[in-house]
């Protein structure tokens, strides 16, 4: 079985307006880089049952979105998170390649799969566009696993260089989904802190300070290793956003690119075992072209080792 990547070319009409660091270039540079591998089979994403957008959000923040949409120009959900009339079709492939995802890797379709999508999803809260985030693309994953596979132990690594806040709020009180971060502290989005554990114990925030290097990350990971290994997780999925890497613009974190395929490699170590090896990957964050491209094969080179 090959590993798959599902996406879409919609996510190209998502406008965020000129200047903005989410642009359409990060996924075109993965998107080009990873054609070259031939180990790599491409699918697109299917429609899905919009019912799991709204178990992950409060239906009126659905709604409320929906009708948000322009039909031309910039909308703007929050101070810096955008839509555009492009935007409707690109979010809602982003999640739908989530769950296209999930369902390959459950028929045995490809071993593992990673989505190069945006926009990104981790800052999308229950309530609330965030980030650049306007559904949380990994959490209506989580919430799929749960309702349409009924797993119990869904774990989702959240490697981006910025605590994801709305992964947080929408499992704050699930003692289902494992929630892993993290991420440089204090920064944006403001939460994260190790004392934010969720209800069940179930949420596991690693602040770390600006000008964190790929040895003090590495060490720091070991505590999530420990973490993912007690948990034994029967899915795990990855919000891999690329931007602690040291030539990110907008984050002070100071990993190389090959840390990402240590990263991925010694996850998946730890959690095979009691996944049988199913593990789905959504982009998050990661704004410099050149970092997206490296940071994201060698996190590809991982999952197809795996
Ligand atoms: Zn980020």
């Amino acid at each position: 079985m090959k590993t798959g990547i599902i996406t879409t070319d919609s996510y190209l009409d998502h406008e965020t307006g000129q200047g903005h660091p989410e642009r359409a270039d990060r996924v075109s540079i993965i998107i080009s880089n990873l054609k070259k591998n031939k180990k790599l089979a491409w699918k697109k994403p299917a429609n899905f049952d919009p019912k799991y957008l709204k178990i992950a959000h409060n239906p009126k923040y659905i709604n409320q979105v929906e009708k948000s949409f322009p039909k031309k120009g910039l909308f703007f959900l929050d101070g810096d998170t955008i839509i555009s009339p492009g935007s409707k079709r690109a979010a809602s492939d982003a999640v739908g390649s989530i769950i296209t995802a999930i369902d390959s890797v459950f028929k045995k379709e490809f071993k593992n799969v990673f989505c190069p999508v945006r926009p990104p999803g981790h800052h999308a809260e229950k309530n609330k566009a965030m980030g650049f985030c306007v559904y949380n693309n990994v959490a209506v994953g989580a919430h799929y696993l749960l309702e349409k596979y009924k797993l119990s132990k869904v774990a989702i690594i959240d490697f981006d260089v910025h605590h994801g806040n709305g992964t947080q709020n929408i499992f704050y009180e699930n003692e289902k989904v494992l929630y892993i971060s993290t991420h440089q502290y204090p920064f944006y989005p403001g939460t994260g802190s190790d004392n934010e554990k969720g209800k069940y114990n179930n949420i596991f925030n690693i602040p770390l300070p600006a000008g964190t290097n790929s040895e003090e990350y590495l060490n720091a990971y070991e505590h999530v290793l420990k973490k993912i290994k007690k948990f034994k997780p029967e899915f795990v999925l990855f919000s891999a956003g690329f931007d602690a890497h040291e030539d990110d613009p907008l984050a002070q974190f100071k990993l190389k690119s090959k840390d990402f395929y240590d990263i991925t490699k010694r996850t998946l170590e730890v959690s095979n075992k009691s996944s049988d090896y199913k593990v789905v990957s959504i982009l998050e964050g990661g704004y410099n072209l050149n970092a997206l491209k490296e940071s994201s094969e060698m996190h590809l080179n991982a999952l197809i080792e795996n």
